[in-house]
């Protein structure tokens, strides 16, 4: 497989430390309010990168940190603690805070068919290990105490930005908030690797160290969640964009420094999703949720569906329009595969063999999932029976999470009782909003209707639009809806 590497700038050949096996690390949701539709755009496409490598035949290691403490409001150390930020705004503990966070993200990574990685780990379960990382970092003469706090030099490492050439001024994140620069660093770079003299004199969470009673900053639990679970060695660190500086680039100057030699060979970042009005972010508060997605209306696949129609490396755009154009696809293509009508055949492996090899070639370009979508459409068109097409769709759809057998098959029910109770009221359709009490009625509108029974129709008619019903008479029925 061939991946682009942030650190290389380069589409690389993608290789393991040990062959046949990826060790994989994601940094996880900062779990103080819902995860955005533009955060969870980053989780699928991981997700798709992970199930492809474990298609592709690795066996996979993955890991993923759950962010409840030291995520400050400026990723550059200064501002508040996002979970303390939510736990006031919430009237509740840090703790409650993340718990709900936490099960709410995995809730919509159900929903968008997120596979939950083999290990995740909250920060806040890992303190004595962040300690002794930071011990070792200290020993090694790569950190230094000043005004309580432990900072990492970055003026010990010969090359310290490695995803781009950053202006220092660029550090001086703080200053533009309106926050005091800390005149503790030795270098504007540098960075905490744990607090102890708080600015906030209400931290909810503190833990003892050897530096005073404190809490660790928030690049240091990826380095040591990494290196409890994955080892020495990572193969494959995936994140937003937007944690490439200065996050990635933390990680990877402790991990190294501490290691004493390199540790990640592939960095894997998805570009962001955006509005036309710019960047979706969680601490404006304003952001779109799964939950909203649902609530008018969307399947949360059909979500999924648009963010794999284009490539993780490109901005994606967030419009309704759009979205429904994916819902609509989505509904046609799970339609196509419901049509389908196998009988009892054999699968022609040698058809499915060449179909499997077109999609691995396009998935192992840069993950092209607009390919890999591509890959379905054509599975449709092959020259096969119906057995085999099933057979190349629920192989491909192993990586790409679709749900399209599941669908397809409850698609035919559906129709297949719609069929039933339209035989059942002498062959006239009612289709609602899945009311039986308003079905039955416009039922029976439609069969005095059929009856030349007009003066009882119309009676029905009114008393459905007193509840606020409308019916519409079309070539398939009757279609009713709450207006
Ligand atoms: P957070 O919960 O803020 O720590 O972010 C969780 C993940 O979402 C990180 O990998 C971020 O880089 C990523 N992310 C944040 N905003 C976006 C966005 N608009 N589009 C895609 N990914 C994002
Ligand atoms: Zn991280």
């Amino acid at each position: 497989m061939y991946l682009y590497n942030s650190a290389t700038r380069k589409k690389e050949e993608f290789q393991t430390h040990t062959p046949g096996r990826v060790e994989m690390y994601t940094c996880g949701p900062t779990v103080y309010h819902f995860a955005h539709i533009g955060n969870l755009r980053s989780y699928v496409m991981e997700d798709v990168l992970e199930k492809f490598l474990r298609w592709s035949g690795y066996d996979v290691d993955r890991v993923m940190n759950i962010t409840d403490v030291g995520h400050l409001s400026s990723d550059a150390d200064t501002g508040e603690d996002k979970m303390l930020k939510g736990a006031r705004r919430e009237h509740k503990t840090v703790m409650e805070i993340a718990q709900y966070y936490t099960d709410a993200f995995f809730a919509d990574c159900a929903k968008l068919n997120i596979k939950i990685p083999d290990v995740v780990q909250p920060a806040t379960g890992l303190i004595p290990e962040f300690i002794t990382m930071v011990q070792g970092l200290l020993d090694k003469g790569y950190a230094y105490v000043a005004g309580g706090n432990v900072y990492f030099d970055t003026s010990k490492l010969s090359r310290y930005y490695i995803f781009n050439e950053h202006d220092e001024e660029d550090l001086a994140v703080g200053v533009r908030e309106g926050v005091e620069e800390d005149g503790n660093k030795r270098n504007k770079a540098d960075f905490v690797l744990w607090f102890t003299k708080s600015k906030f004199e209400d931290q909810a969470l503190k833990w003892d160290s050897p530096w005073g009673v404190g809490y660790p900053g928030w690049h240091i639990e990826c380095s040591a969640i990494s290196l409890k679970y994955n080892g020495e060695y990572l193969d494959l660190h995936c994140g937003g964009i937007d944690n490439a500086f200065p996050h990635h680039t933390n990680e990877i100057a402790q991990s190294e420094s501490y290691l004493g030699h390199p540790w990640c060979k592939q960095w894997f970042h998805v570009h962001h999703l955006v509005t036309p009005e710019g960047k979706m972010s969680k601490s404006k508060g304003e952001f779109l949720t799964v939950s909203l997605l649902e609530e008018k209306g969307y399947d949360p696949l059909a979500y999924r569906f648009f963010c794999l129609q284009s490539h993780y490396r490109k901005a994606l755009v967030f419009t309704w329009e759009n979205l429904d154009n994916a819902q609509g696809a989505y509904n046609k293509l799970i339609a196509r595969i419901a049509a389908l009508t196998p009988g009892g055949g054999e699968v022609d492996q040698a058809v499915l063999q060449a179909q499997r090899e077109k999609f691995a070639k396009a998935m192992g370009n840069d993950l092209n999932t607009s390919l890999g979508v591509t890959a379905l459409y054509d599975a449709l068109k092959v020259k096969a029976n119906d057995e085999t097409k099933l057979a190349i769709l629920a192989d491909l759809d192993r990586v790409l999470s679709l749900s399209l057998l599941e669908k397809a098959a409850a698609k035919r029910e559906a129709d297949a009782k719609a069929k039933e109770s339209s035989a059942a009221s002498g062959g006239i359709t009612v289709t609602g909003e899945g009311d039986p009490a308003i079905d039955a009625l416009v039922l029976q509108r439609a069969q005095a209707k059929k009856a030349k029974n007009f003066a009882e129709a119309d009676r029905i008619r009114d008393e459905l639009k007193a509840q606020g019903i409308e019916v519409v008479d079309t070539k398939d029925g009757a279609v009713w809806r709450r207006v």
